[in-house]
């Protein structure tokens, strides 16, 4: 079973051809980084522009090195939701237009769902049920993936995701966009225990998260540098940050695993490229016997292969979309539209 998948729900333009579920032939992305750079930031509408301008090119690039026509794809994969509503209907608008003309099924996929997928591509003795972080640009859940699509949140983000809050970090400190990969990088030349900034609790509900509090600490401890005119180091900060960030992830993401007993955990999105949050989550793992699973750095930030693992799994319990198949900006995971 041969699925082309296409993804555009930010700023990366990208399409990949999928064998049965977990063998990538092809994995194309287009990203707009360096557009966005000059604005510190995703701007919405050059996001869109830059999709359309990119998508084909993409699309047969993917089907190129796949050695592939649209003949032999039994299925068109795509992201609907959640995401930038202008940058979605790209990709839906695209995939719909080549379904039609090919006369193959459509099939919508959650753009968090391929997240966790992105695990199976290279781990192909992973099978829910497991429990997931999901860590990305616009979000921090919990899940407990109970079958192929079928999901559980137990925890969530309050205020910031884990990526936005090292957006707003980063450019702070004056690292600029895209911040994550930036923090990452400086922090090992910081010391973690530099700087003691806050870990957030919340007691009535110990799987949930918050990131607003240690952003403001940052930004806190910033300003009271330059009021006193004394330097501050961007590597001890950024250490200091992704420690008490981390802490955070791998504290709940433990407890979850005890108390749901299960012997899998995966983490997923953006931020599970992170070093210090893959070694930490490696170790804490290994101490309670746990089994642990991780994409690549290519497969954790946004692309259209692991796309394809959601849509085929979707395509095999029977999810089809119609020609009315809209862009779902704020999407819910396990949601069904
Ligand atoms: P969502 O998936 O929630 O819709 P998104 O698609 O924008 O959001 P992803 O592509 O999954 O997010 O991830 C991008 C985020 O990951 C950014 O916030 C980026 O800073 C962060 N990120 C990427 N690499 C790293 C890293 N090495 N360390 C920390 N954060 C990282
Ligand atoms: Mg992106
Ligand atoms: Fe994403």
């Amino acid at each position: 079973t041969l699925i082309l998948a296409i993804e555009s729900s930010c700023d990366e333009t990208a399409a990949s051809v999928v064998k049965n579920g977990r063998e990538i032939l092809s994995n194309i992305i287009s990203s707009q980084i360096a557009l966005h750079t000059l604005y510190g930031g995703v701007v919405p509408e050059i996001a869109s522009r830059k999709h359309i301008e990119k998508i084909n090119q993409v699309i047969e690039e993917a089907l190129k090195q796949a050695q592939v026509t649209l003949e032999d794809i039994d299925a068109v994969g795509v992201t609907y939701g959640p995401g930038l509503v202008g940058a979605l209907l790209v990709g839906v608008a695209e995939a719909k237009a080549i379904a039609y003309a090919a006369k193959k099924p459509l099939v919508g996929v959650h753009h968090i769902e391929g997240h966790i997928a992105a695990n199976y591509i290279e781990h192909p003795d992973l099978e829910p049920p497991f429990l997931c972080l999901v860590v990305s640009g616009g979000h921090t859940h919990l899940v407990h993936v109970e079958d192929y699509g079928k999901f559980k949140i137990i925890g969530r983000t309050r205020d910031d995701a884990a990526g936005e809050a090292f957006d707003k970090v980063a450019r702070a400190i004056g690292l600029g966009y895209p911040g994550g990969p930036k923090i990452d990088k400086v922090s090992r030349e910081g010391n973690p225990e530099a700087i003691v900034f806050p870990r957030a609790h919340i007691e009535e509900a110990p799987y949930d998260f918050s990131f607003s509090g240690v952003k403001s600490a940052v930004l806190n401890y910033i300003n009271g540098c330059k009021m006193k005119g004394e330097e501050y180091s961007q590597a001890d900060i950024a250490a200091s940050f992704q420690k008490a960030v981390t802490d955070v992830l791998v504290g709940n993401a433990m407890h979850a695993v005890e108390e749901y007993g299960d012997r899998k955990f995966a983490i997923a999105g953006g931020v599970a490229s992170n070093s210090a949050l893959r070694a930490a989550m490696a170790e804490a793992c290994k101490e309670k016997g746990v089994e642990f699973y991780y994409p690549s750095p290519i497969y954790c930030t946004d692309n259209a292969a692991m796309i394809g693992v959601a849509a085929y799994y979707e395509f095999m319990n029977g999810t089809r979309h119609g020609w009315d198949l809209n862009a779902v900006p704020n999407l819910k995971l396990g949601e069904r539209v």
